[in-house]
């Protein structure tokens, strides 16, 4: 394999960040009739490219099967999420002065989540999002919205037919396109003389420095730095002229680019961001090493936790069925017989299974009804959220267990 940006041979040994096994994709549930069948499981490990340092899934799956039209995240069910993507709205039409004369694209615009705040305001606005079940409910909304992959032939039909954007952006998708180098060709194409691109991703930094192995999943392609993004968009010819470190996703960055111009000064928190990057030694090889005793400690902790809980009688059930809930339960072998049923939001996910452990996906009637000992929240970013949302488990002497970073019980 060679790095996808670089070009560089990547060596299967020498290079591995992490290899936690194969797994289905993290996005694949399963239907009750489907529990007969087998599930494609594809290698899930992590290379670190030894020249210019992008973190990367080891083969780039189809495309196509792991978005699949049954794809069931829909970001309008987590309400940090959509109270985050009002704040970003609010703040990026203050700071770019975006008004009904503006132009706005946004790029895996899954169910209108943020698009909704921009027409609001009435600032026109398209979505590009390839599934159709997250697209419809966006268009139900009054959102456009374009059925389709983001890349560079993308960009160019849309600049030739329907003219350049002022503001392009991407919330959690930069990390998920096999190839980075086109999509960001393709942010650059669509991109109006001054305009402005926002990119989000969790930050590589985070992930090393908080063990989250578990957001590590074949969806997720690139794990990414500010040092990465910034040498990809410079490649494009794109300049990254400021970024915020967000508490999303366990810690991501939001950066700020442009059409690459000399003349244009760079916001000091560049400067600072990479400098931080550097003291963490992210410019060092010796920095992508040593992560997976990381992922197996927090790993063994969970499984040791819950088969202890089973021994003594005591019921522990799972909260919010996410794709990092999937990596971690795969990874450490969870099943049904230690984790019975995992409740979730959203309608979607309710009476299907989760890939690979196959755990039923269940409403939070079920848990009230269960009483468990302990419920183990698998979105760990958001326990503030569910921890007041699930007060109530206290009634009857429940508590809320995390495994990452490490394992917490109330
Ligand atoms: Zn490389």
């Amino acid at each position: 394999m060679k790095c996808r940006h670089c070009a560089t041979p990547l060596s299967d040994a020498e290079d591995v960040f992490v290899d936690l096994g194969s797994a289905p994709p993290s996005n694949a549930f399963l239907r009750a009739e489907d529990l007969g069948r087998g599930e494609l499981h594809l290698p899930l490990k992590v290379l670190a490219c030894p020249r210019c340092l992008l973190v990367q899934v080891d083969e780039v799956q189809r495309h196509e099967e792991l978005f699949c039209d049954d794809y069931a995240y829909f970001s309008s069910y987590s309400t940090s999420w959509l109270a985050h993507a009002e704040r970003y709205v609010t703040d990026v039409c203050e700071r770019l002065r975006l008004g009904p004369a503006s132009r706005v694209m946004e790029v895996a615009s899954n169910d209108g989540y943020l698009l909704q705040f921009m027409a609001r305001r009435g600032i026109p606005c398209i979505g590009v999002e390839p599934t159709a079940g997250t697209a419809a409910v966006a268009r139900s909304k009054g959102i456009e919205t374009l059925g389709e992959f983001f890349g560079l032939a993308f960009a160019r039909r849309h600049a030739a037919e329907r003219g350049r954007v002022d503001l392009v952006l991407g919330n959690n998708v930069l990390a998920h396109v096999p190839d980075i180098d086109d999509f960001v060709a393709g942010l650059r194409e669509v991109l109006a003389p001054g305009g402005t691109v926002t990119v989000e991703f969790p930050h590589l930094l985070q992930l090393v420095r908080h063990g989250q192995f578990d957001t590590i999943y074949h969806e997720h392609f690139s794990y990414l730095s500010l040092r990465t993004v910034q040498r990809i968009f410079a490649a494009q010819a794109l300049t990254v002229w400021d970024v915020e470190a967000l508490p999303t996703h366990g810690g991501s960055l939001r950066v700020w680019a442009r059409h690459a111009d000399p003349a244009l000064p760079i916001e000091p928190g560049v400067a600072a961001m990479l400098a931080e990057e550097g003291a963490a030694g992210m410019g060092e090889r010796s920095f992508y090493r040593g992560f997976q005793a990381r992922a197996d400690a927090i790993k063994d902790e969970l499984v040791a936790f819950l088969i202890e809980q089973k021994r003594a009688g005591r019921s522990v059930v799972g909260y919010g069925a996410a794709a990092k809930g999937n990596t971690l339960l795969n990874y450490a072998g969870v099943r049904p017989d230690l984790l019975p049923f995992v409740v979730d939001a959203s309608p979607h996910k309710q009476g299907r299974f989760l890939p690979g452990s196959r755990i039923p996906v269940r409403d939070e009637a079920a848990l009230r009804a269960a009483r468990p000992d302990f419920v183990l929240l698998l979105p760990w970013n958001l326990r503030a959220e569910v921890a007041a949302q699930l007060a109530y488990i206290a009634d009857w002497g429940g508590r809320l267990v995390t495994a990452v970073p490490q394992l917490r019980v109330g």
